[in-house]
């Protein structure tokens, strides 16, 4: 283990981040393995009965269950938080499973917590379903406005939550405005981070707490595996969210956990690369469409904010057409190039109408309210050549009418 110094902290935080994406988190056996390696195993066995005490205890480093630890999941665990820029990182078992251990494992009976209206629907089922039967108050804002968060808060506010850009609506927060509003009141801010990913936003620099990933997205990349992380301070994640997720369950498994850390090698480089192709696709798209949401562009309403906190404005972005679900229905049906696909964050550009898929378990109020609409399709643009985007796109408006 001579020269494997992905896993020092005093070596790795003096690398830049390209170093980091392909060096930090690398474990190397004595085998000397290039490629990290994947241990499959659920246990762990002691040279002597005094090793595992010692380690229950807390008196002693090194592995006791699967539930617990896993080198190839650790990996994965440090690497996600050098590129982060956080103290220290959780992997989950999905995306979903970091957004509900976040709430879970931090608010109690009788607490309060304010989230950005506009958030992926299963996180609203739980803030909108599940926290109230526990005891937990939860007030939906709209995420844009600094004004209805600062009007939200009650004395028992503990969270707030966003994501920003939100899907499918790409309503913005003011990262740096909500987080210092949050500390003046000492209450805990969540980033959902998952659209543009850390390659091209990095909210703990505007004052986050905790950011929250789905890894199934840009960080696999390329649509295979289920996964999420949690990120924040070394406090956050070994006092409030190890001993939830140790003794609840929701952990990342090492084969998933080991295709999202090698996805993270080509992260940088493949968001930049999906941003620059999603760029092309929206100047494109804008003449052609009713209304184009793409943070990019300076037709987006918070264009300002987006250069402001986002490196790139991302490879995810939405538009509306007129006629409705019929013609969005129509359009996804003649497209050739392009699939139909509610997944996002992937090589292959995928679309779907969040209607209909993603949001249609929300009422239609709650979608109208978050600004759903019928006529809105979600696109993710992916590592194509743009010109054949543009190309399958214009032939599939020309044949639904658009
Ligand atoms: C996909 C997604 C999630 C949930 O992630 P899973 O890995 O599918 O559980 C949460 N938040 C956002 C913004 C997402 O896009």
């Amino acid at each position: 283990m001579k020269r494997s110094t992905g896993q020092d902290r005093s070596i790795t935080s003096k690398w830049r981040p390209a170093t980091r994406a392909v060096r930090a988190g690398t474990w190397r056996s004595e085998q000397g393995e290039t490629s990290e390696a994947m241990f499959i195993t659920s246990g762990y066995s002691y040279d002597d009965a005094e090793t595992p005490a010692a380690r229950f205890a807390g008196q002693a480093p090194g592995m006791t269950y699967g539930r617990t630890q896993n080198p190839t999941v650790q990996m994965l665990e440090e690497r996600i938080a050098m590129m982060e820029g956080a103290e220290a990182c959780r992997a989950q078992a999905s995306g979903m499973a970091a957004m509900s251990s976040t709430m879970l494992c931090y608010l109690s009976a009788g607490d309060h917590m304010i989230i950005a209206r506009a958030a992926f629907g299963p996180t609203r089922w739980v803030t909108d379903n599940l926290l109230p039967r526990f005891g937990i108050e939860v007030t939906p804002v709209d995420g844009r406005d600094i004004d209805a968060w600062k009007a939200a808060i009650q004395p028992n506010t503990k969270m707030f939550f966003f994501e920003s850009p939100a899907n499918p609506t790409m309503d913005l927060v003011d990262i740096a405005a909500v987080c210092a509003l949050a500390k003046e009141h000492g209450i805990l801010t969540v980033c959902d981070n998952a659209i543009t990913s850390g390659a091209l936003q990095k909210p703990l620099e505007f004052g986050a707490d905790v950011v929250a990933y789905s890894a199934t997205k840009l960080m696999d990349g390329q649509g295979r595996v289920l996964a999420g992380a949690v990120c924040g301070s070394a406090d956050f994640i070994n006092n409030k969210l190890l001993p939830f997720q140790r003794n609840t369950g929701p952990i990342l498994a090492p084969f998933n956990a080991w295709v999202v850390h090698k996805g993270l090698e080509t992260l940088e480089l493949r968001a930049n690369a999906q941003a620059d192709n999603a760029m092309t696709v929206a100047r494109f798209l804008e003449g052609r469409v009713s209304r184009l949401l793409y943070p990019g562009l300076p037709s987006h309403p918070q264009f300002e904010l987006a250069q402001r906190q986002m490196i790139k404005p991302g490879s995810v972005f939405s538009m509306e057409i007129a006629g409705g679900r019929k013609a969005a229905h129509a359009l996804l049906d003649a497209l050739e190039l392009i699939d139909i696909s509610n997944h996002f964050g992937d090589t292959k550009t995928l679309m779907c109408h969040n209607a209909s898929t993603t949001h249609s378990s929300l009422t239609p109020e709650v979608r109208g309210n978050m600004g759903v609409t019928e006529g809105l399709l979600r696109i993710s643009v992916g590592l194509e050549d743009p010109q054949d985007l543009i190309e399958d796109l214009d032939q599939a408006l020309t044949k639904a009418g658009l």
